[in-house]
């Protein structure tokens, strides 16, 4: 029997606000255990919450940037269920009204392009954290986290393959650099998605039972942990058997999906308005003046690339699929003034280490890369020499002119050294504005809890 896989994702986005959703509290990562804390989110009886602007201004710019329509009465509720790591015996969430509905996202594989529904995105607090101890049976928990401002992003059941749903993934991930909302740090847990996963038989419009993935943190771990489910699915239909509903971790070393200890409890939250919060309104001149003060999405800023630099739109997509490496493309072009120069070199030699999304773990920064470049320019080093120098630069961080002298890699047979090129070669390299002449704020917007 032929089957269709189908996917739903759950995103949590957490904002890259100064202070926490409902007090002011710090949410810098890594502090020592319960430092960051106070009577709001330790969650104190008599302590009311007070909700930070930036958290809703951040939904409003994620919505439009992803057709998302905007409600414009929205409220918090309480979502109840106990937990050591939720020292209030409720989350507050957002259900019946959230702050936007009803949006869509485009996303590319193989070539084709399909459009993704999202069905909400709604603002809640992030819980505490777990620590369990190896050697005592002892578990600890670390407050600091709980109170941090998440967006969550729910998908259509729209995605079709793991290949769709890390596209998808990938999408969304850029949306919330580009608006700089979210550091998107995996690893941190700082962007992190559950994935739905259920399998039916082609044909069959009713939803086949679903299971939810969880704990992966790379794009490759969600890859991995949706086929790995997805052939674990069609084996159990196969047998005859059926799948059952459940949450399962991904486990990256054993490879496999496994299930959480503990039983599966109903889900039961008995939501209702938190009525320590009033409702949010949100008017037509809040929504004008975030839409105002947007960045340059990825969408306009491939145009710009095209239209003013005269690259390829494949090359063009590539480099403003993620910010930082259209933010590292355009420093390098402010000191090398050649496009389709750098625009080949980071295509071929740069992403080949390392993926849009991780540009800015590179060691090598754009002012040593245009260095690099102006040395082939000006004949110093050829184009092959070059790619050794660079490969170098990645594993050491030094500059090049320090590696092409240390190992004498200067071309000597050319005109290269008599040139009046030459001399110049050794000037510094100046440093110039970024050719667009359009603003973009990058520095956190200052917040109070307000
Ligand atoms: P819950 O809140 O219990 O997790 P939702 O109905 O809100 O459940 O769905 C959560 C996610 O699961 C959504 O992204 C949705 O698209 C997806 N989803 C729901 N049913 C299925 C299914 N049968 N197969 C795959 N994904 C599903
Ligand atoms: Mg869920
Ligand atoms: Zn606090």
């Amino acid at each position: 029997m032929e089957f269709e896989t189908v996917i739903g994702l759950e995103i949590h986005a957490q904002m890259k606000t100064k202070s926490k959703i409902f007090c002011g509290c710090s949410t810098t990562f890594g502090a020592p255990p319960n430092t960051h804390t106070c009577p709001v989110c330790l969650g104190m009886p008599g302590s009311l919450p007070v909700l930070n602007r930036q958290v809703v201004e951040n939904g409003i710019k994620l919505a439009l940037a992803t057709g998302l329509a905007i409600n414009r009465e929205n409220r918090f509720a309480r979502k109840n269920y106990f937990y050591p790591d939720l020292p209030k015996g409720y989350q507050i969430s957002q259900f019946e009204l959230p702050i936007a509905e009803h949006g869509r996202l485009e996303i590319e594989v193989a070539g084709q392009k399909k459009t993704i529904g999202i069905t909400r995105a709604h603002m809640e607090e992030d819980a505490g954290k777990l620590v369990h101890d190896d050697l005592e049976p002892n578990s600890y928990v670390d407050l600091n986290r709980t109170g941090t401002p998440l967006l969550e992003i729910v998908s259509e059941p729209d995605l079709r393959s793991p290949e769709e749903a890390v596209a998808y993934l990938k999408k969304l991930h850029g949306i919330v650099r580009y608006l700089d909302i979210c550091d998107g740090n995996m690893q941190e847990g700082s962007f992190r998605c559950d994935a739905n996963i259920s399998l039916r038989p082609k044909g069959q419009e009713e939803l086949g039972t679903r299971t939810e993935l969880k704990n992966m943190n790379s794009f490759r771990n969600v890859q991995l942990a949706l086929e790995y489910e997805e052939r674990r699915q069609r084996d159990v239909l196969l047998d005859g058997g059926s799948v059952t509903q459940a949450t399962l971790l991904w486990n990256p070393d054993a490879n496999r999906t496994e299930a959480m200890r503990g039983k599966e409890e109903a889900h039961d939250y008995r939501y209702f308005p938190d009525p320590d919060l009033v409702p949010i309104h949100i008017d037509e001149e809040w929504i004008e003046r975030v839409q105002a003060g947007l960045p340059e999405l990825a969408g306009e800023r491939q145009q710009r690339f095209m239209a003013d630099l005269g690259l390829p739109e494949d090359v063009a997509a590539i480099l403003t699929s993620s910010r930082d490496l259209a933010d590292f493309f355009e420093q390098v072009c402010a000191a090398y003034d050649n496009p389709k120069k750098v625009s080949n070199f980071i295509a071929t030699e740069l992403l080949r280490e390392y993926s849009p999304e991780q540009i800015n773990a590179c060691p090598v920064s754009a002012q040593q890369l245009a260095a690099l470049l102006q040395m082939v320019e000006k004949k110093t080093i050829s184009g092959k020499i070059a790619k050794t120098v660079f490969a170098d630069m990645l594993a050491s961080g030094d500059d090049p002119e320090k590696i092409v002298k240390e190992k004498g890699l200067v071309q000597m047979s050319d005109e290269a050294n008599s040139s009046p090129l030459s001399a110049r070669s050794l000037q510094p390299i100046q440093s110039r504005p970024s050719s667009s002449g359009r603003a973009r704020p990058r520095s956190w917007v200052s917040l109070s809890a307000s």
